[in-house]
Parts: C-alpha cells; structure tokens; sequence
C-alpha cells in the first residue's frame, strides 16, 4: 500500500493511485474500471457529491477574498467584470473539478471506504 501523500499526489494528477501508472479517467470526468497498468479495480468506488463539494469550497475561497479586495476599486466596466470572473470561475472550476475527484477515489480505495 503506498504511502498517504504518494495516494493524494498520484490521484491529483488523474494517475492510478496504486501504481502511479496508469491513468484515473477515460474521459473528463469518467473514471475507469480498472488501471490498465496493474489491474487495480476502480470501476465500484463513488465519489459522489464530494468533488463538487470540494471544488466549490476551494474556488470559493480563493476568489471571495479577491473579488472582495478588488471590486470595490475597481475602474472596470460591469459587464466585463462579470465577464472576466465568471470566466476566471468557470475555468477554475472545470480544472479543480477532475483533480477533486481524482483526490477522493484515490482517498476511497487507499482507506478501502467504498
Ligand atoms: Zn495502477
């Protein structure tokens, strides 16, 4: 069983959680049945809600203090504010979102929790 830390490194970058080789998805966001390098099965483990909770969380934090730092100086016109930050939201949210799943299945199958 490897180690905690190699678990959340692996599993963030979409990688095999047991191995390190083999890739986590098939797609965005669907993940594989098992690893098609050492045969770890991963089709039975469900992430559930908690990626987008996480995900949400993450985004959330980071921008909230930002948008309450900037926005009240800002010279911006509205619409391309609200333009550049549902952008900037948006983006964050489509990268974090498959790294937060990535980090829960590999949490999953290392505390065997499924
Ligand atoms: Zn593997």
């Amino acid at each position: 069983m490897p180690g905690f830390w190699s678990v959340v490194g692996r599993s963030l970058l979409g990688r095999c959680p047991k191995c390190g080789k083999g890739n986590l998805f098939a797609r965005y966001l669907k993940q594989v049945d098992h690893c098609e390098d050492c045969g770890e099965q991963f089709g039975h483990i469900r992430a559930d809600d908690g990626p987008a909770w996480l995900t949400i969380i993450v985004v959330g934090h980071v921008l909230a203090p930002i948008w309450l730092w900037v926005l009240p100086g800002s010279t911006w016109p509205e619409w391309f504010a609200m333009t550049f930050w549902a952008t900037l939201s948006l983006v964050m949210l489509l990268v974090l979102l498959p790294r937060a799943k990535g980090l829960f299945i590999g949490l999953i199958w290392r505390n065997q929790a499924h």
